[in-house]
């Protein structure tokens, strides 16, 4: 790209996660110049990938669904003819998260049939329960035709929208283990039980059964893939651009500005960071202060706490699945009773496998929410690749001590873990907010409540009339609801059914 050609796109897009980089690669193919700003060193957001004494770990996306051929993530990217760079590997088929709950264990299988057989070991007398789950669940998605890569009508999503998980599991269910035992992997959506819609906890339950995935290489792998989509097509994806400013003029975006002050020009600006900041950079007389004022008020999901331990050789055996720790029976625990020491009940692990030592866990990574409240102290601070400066003392200790706490509780359901620490490295809710630039290191944005849709979801188009919108707060998070709000975004461009068809096609 030649000196200033930047400058003259067909559409800019602000961020560089995956919402912007999947719009920017669909509207490359369709033969639109993109151009995408990203503040960091690195691109992806939460698809970043990090080396630690020479371990790569995942910032955020340690698995992915429904990428089996024909399903949903495997049309769109055999479509944008990225799916061999992945370097894409199965989960266990039998056991892809092993729930360990209260001192009990049980196993989520992948397949419909294989996740009933499963769970009726432990729950015998529940199997047509476990059915009615499944049905449940299948109609839910159904309701949601992009899910399934299929045009439909778009009202028909409002026919399932209403319900809450607890309420739907409920009507379902009145063994309360099995409840509890369904919703261990509540980190996935970070909601509340009572508040929680039951299609967002359906769509991400039902892609994990379908078919549940590890990136082998990385899931910066994802992102770098879909970079050279757009740069084959002549766009480009700009780093260390923080975008700081966007500005309208008769009823249009005119440019897009960043820290160093240059402006960036195209006909559509596509973004992807979150709402709240992107209104306020916002100049524009068209959004009313009482939108401005709705985003603002409207609560995001809680941040998290990531350990990172790099193990000795041969230590710590490796198993393709995740592990999900309850303490207590109740799994909801930590959503209901806010802490004022960081005391997790609930922990999450995600093992990488020893390519020296097959068998053998190289490292894990022990995951946790948190309240950004918990580093109040060093709350002022800034910290990235880009900004390397100290948070300052105590930090680390600080990390060092409530890594320790979970460490401790680990070691019980993975004998041997304290022993086997070559070394640690921690992402505080601090890390998450420098680096992705959520409010207070939000885990997925939004927190989606079934009882407020209307402000807990947005439309991909917004007043003005250039301006678009993606990402996980739009519609939602994780990787498959990034990538269909993306087509969505993308469709307010070339038209849903174009794109659609042309996905389908490909396959
Ligand atoms: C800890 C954690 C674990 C997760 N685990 C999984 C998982 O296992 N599976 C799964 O499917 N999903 C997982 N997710 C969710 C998933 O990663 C996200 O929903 C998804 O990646 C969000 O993509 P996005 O494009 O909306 O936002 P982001 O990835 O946050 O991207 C936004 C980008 O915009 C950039 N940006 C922000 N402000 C500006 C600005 N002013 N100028 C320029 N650039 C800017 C940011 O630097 C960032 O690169 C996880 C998320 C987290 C945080």
């Amino acid at each position: 790209m030649k000196q200033g050609e930047e400058n003259q796109s067909d559409v800019i897009c602000i961020g560089g996660g995956l919402g912007s980089l999947v719009a920017a690669a669909l509207l490359a193919k369709e033969g639109l110049r993109v151009i995408v700003l990203e503040k960091n060193k690195q691109i992806g957001g939460a698809l970043q990938s990090f080396g630690f004494m020479k371990q790569r770990f995942e910032t955020a996306v340690h698995y992915i669904g429904s990428l089996a051929p024909g399903q949903t993530l495997h049309q769109l990217y055999h479509y944008l003819g990225i799916l061999d760079q992945l370097s894409l590997k199965k989960m266990d088929e039998s056991c892809f998260d092993r729930l360990v709950i209260a001192g009990e264990t049980y196993r989520m299988a992948q397949g419909y049939k294989a996740f009933i057989d499963e769970l009726c070991l432990s729950f015998p007398d529940e199997r047509q329960n476990l059915e009615r789950f499944i049905d449940e669940i299948k109609y839910v998605c159904e309701h949601f035709p992009l899910y399934n890569m299929r045009l439909g009508d778009g009202g028909s999503k409002m026919k399932v929208s209403y319900d809450g998980l607890r309420q739907k599991l409920d009507e379902i269910t009145n063994n309360e283990k099995l409840k509890q035992v369904l919703t261990a992997t509540n980190m996935l959506y970070a909601g509340d039980y009572e508040d929680t819609p039951f299609y967002l906890y359906a769509l991400i339950t039902n892609s994990y059964i379908e078919s549940s995935w590890k990136f082998g290489e990385g899931s910066a792998r994802l992102a770098k893939a879909l970079q050279e989509v757009i740069e084959h097509a002549g766009g480009g994806v700009l780093r260390n651009q923080e975008v700081v400013r966007i500005k309208e003029e008769n009823g249009m975006i005119h440019f897009a500005e960043t820290k160093t002050g240059e402006q960036f020009r195209a006909k559509h600006f596509i973004s992807g960071i979150h709402p709240q900041y992107t209104y306020a950079m916002l100049e524009s007389q068209m959004v009313r202060p009482v939108t401005r004022r709705r985003i603002e008020a409207t609560p995001n999901t809680i941040s998290s706490f990531m350990v990172n331990l790099v193990l000795m050789p041969e230590t710590i055996p490796y198993t393709n699945q995740n592990l999900y720790y309850h303490e207590r029976e109740d799994v909801w625990y930590d959503y209901k009773n806010p802490q004022s020491e960081f005391d997790p009940s609930s922990i999450a692990a995600f093992f990488y496998e020893d390519k020296m030592n097959p068998g053998y866990a190289s490292a894990v990574s022990l995951l946790s929410v948190m309240d950004i409240s918990h580093m109040g102290k060093w709350a002022s601070t800034l910290r990235t690749t880009s900004y390397p400066q100290s948070r300052g003392e105590g930090y680390q200790e600080e990390k060092e001590l409530l890594a320790g706490r979970m460490i401790d509780k680990m070691d019980s359901v993975i004998p041997g873990l304290k022993d086997s620490i070559r070394g640690m490295d921690c992402c505080s809710p601090l890390s998450y907010r420098d680096y992705l630039n959520t409010p207070d290191g939000s885990l997925y944005g939004f927190r989606k409540n079934v009882n407020d849709q209307a402000n807990t979801t947005y439309a991909t188009h917004t007043k003005i009339p250039n301006l678009f919108l993606t990402g996980q707060n739009i519609n939602m998070h994780g990787i498959l609801g990034v990538s269909i709000t993306a087509i969505l975004t993308a469709a307010e461009l070339c038209g849903l059914e174009n794109l659609v068809n042309k996905i389908r096609a490909a396959s």
